[in-house]
Order: structure tokens, then sequence, then C-alpha cells
């Protein structure tokens, strides 16, 4: 049984309104043992208004006002925390986090923040390769699909190696396709093996872990999962560190799917997931 949601957000993350403490009694009330908040710190991202175009036209707002809009106020953060641990200690165990989105140029930036918060865990996220999020649909713009995932993986592996030293895992690899891909759009390992097996070996060789992230269980068709054609291979290739988090934005989404990310896993060989405290690595099986 998963008793851990170790990647979720709150109001702290700009895409989210869900104050912590809403989001922490939730977690509660599914019984889970424990919870981690991994808002999002998004340094140097490029943000795009509806029509695909470069966000300089948020209203007033700087290039750097919207650059800063997904790298969220840690001290305030961190603060709160501190307050519901203690608020929560008897009821869960409340573990700090964050969600970096890498960047190839900005490691020794992430490096810093890691060092000067007392974070349990620390995400890493390609949440945009080539100066673009795969949530915008200009994304796919002059890309067939398959060329989309081919054009993300191969960023996922850039960003991976350069900020390998700032996380302990990596977050949501089909991310690249989630949003975008038409009903009839088939996942299939082996057009991007090349490209995978890489990743792969490199988080292994790391001991780094791979995320499970339970959120992409609502964007794919269940039999054209890429989250468990990657995990099998992950396995296959002697595999075992997974984290599991819902990706939580809203108290609904806390611990979504974790029945059908345990069968998931377990049918790919893995036999438990991971937790981090301190940074330190802790394993737990099903
Ligand atoms: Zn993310
Ligand atoms: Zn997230």
């Amino acid at each position: 049984m998963i008793t851990a949601d170790i990647h979720t957000h709150s109001s702290f993350s700009t895409d989210s309104d869900s104050p912590m403490e809403e989001m922490i009694e939730t977690a509660i009330k599914h019984g889970l043992k424990t919870y981690c908040v991994t808002e999002h710190y998004d340094l140097g991202h490029h943000i795009y208004d509806h029509k695909g175009e470069e966000g300089y036209s948020y209203g007033d707002m700087s290039r750097e006002e919207v650059s800063a809009l997904f790298v969220c106020d840690c001290e305030s953060y961190v603060k709160k925390h501190a307050q519901l641990k203690e608020k929560y200690r008897d009821d869960i165990e409340l573990l700090l986090g964050i969600e970096v989105g890498m960047q190839e140029d900005l490691c020794d930036k992430f490096l810093a923040l890691v060092k000067k918060y007392p974070f349990d865990f620390v995400i890493g996220s390609a949440h945009e390769v080539g100066g673009m999020d795969p949530y915008y649909a200009k994304f796919l713009r002059g890309r067939t699909q398959k060329e989309a995932f081919r054009f993300y993986f191969e960023g996922t592996l850039r960003l991976a190696k350069a900020c390998s030293p700032v996380f302990d895992t990596l977050a949501h690899p089909d991310y690249g396709l989630r949003y975008h891909h038409s009903e009839d759009f088939v996942f299939d390992y082996a057009d991007y093996a090349d490209i995978l097996d890489e990743l792969l070996k490199f988080l292994i060789e790391n001991k780094k872990a791979l995320e499970c992230n339970t959120g992409s269980f609502s964007y794919f068709k269940d039999d054209n999962q890429p989250i468990a054609q990657i995990l099998s291979r992950y396995a296959q290739l002697g595999g075992s560190l997974v984290t599991i988090g819902s990706d939580a934005h809203t108290p609904d989404a806390v611990a979504r799917h974790f029945e059908q990310a345990e069968k998931l896993l377990s049918s790919c060989g893995i036999k438990g997931y991971c937790i981090f405290r301190n940074r330190q690595l802790f394993t737990q099986n099903f």
C-alpha cells in the first residue's frame, strides 16, 4: 500500500490556489503517513500567452517579473511549512520539498537554493526544453507528435545531466506530450529507445530515482501510458528507485490513482517506493 504522497503543491505555487493546510488535512483524511509539499521553483522559465507568444504582454509586467511567476517565495513557504509541521506532527509526517524546473545554465543557482533551505526532497523537472514548456500547444507546431516527444526526451536527458547534483528524483518523464497528443496517438518506447535507455541508465548509475507521477494517469488512455512503458524498461535495466507523487494542485487530487500506480509498479517488477528525508533515501515495500 502506498502511504506517502511526495509530489504536491499549494498556493505557494503560482498554478495553485489551495491553502497548504487544506491539502495536508486531505492527506490525513486519506490515511497517508507521509506528505511532502514540493512547490514550483522554475527560475528562468519562459511564459507564453494563449496565442503562443512569449509573455511580454502580461499587462505591465517586465520580462523579469514574468519569469519570476513560477518561482515560489521560499522564505514564506518554509516558514508556513514549519508551522504546519508542528501543528500536525501527531497526525502525519510532513516533509519539505521543492520542484525545480531545470535549466542547463542555472545549475549553480539551484544548488545554492537547495543548500540554503532544509529541504528533505528535491524533484527535478523538465518543464521546458528548447525555451518552451510543452504545456503550450505551440510546442507541437512544426513537429509531429513523435518528433515532439523525441525533442522533449532529448532535452530531458541534457537537463538531467546538467542538473544531476541538484535533484533526488526525475519527475513525470512523459510530461512532454501530456497536454497535446491526439486521441489516436500511440506511444511506443521503441521509437525513443536510444534516448530513453541513455536517460534511464544515467539515473540508475547516479542513484537518482524516477518518479511515477500519478497525475499522468489522467492524461493518457489506460492502455497507452508512456509512463508504464518507461517504468517497465527502467526495472528491466535494473532500476528500483521509484518515488510516487500525485502532483496535486487541489485537495481532490491528493493521492489520486495510487491503487492504479501500485498495480502498475508491481506488474513492472518494482516492489516498493522511496521517500527522501533530509535528502537521504529510504525505501518502503508496498
Ligand atoms: Zn512538474
Ligand atoms: Zn508538480
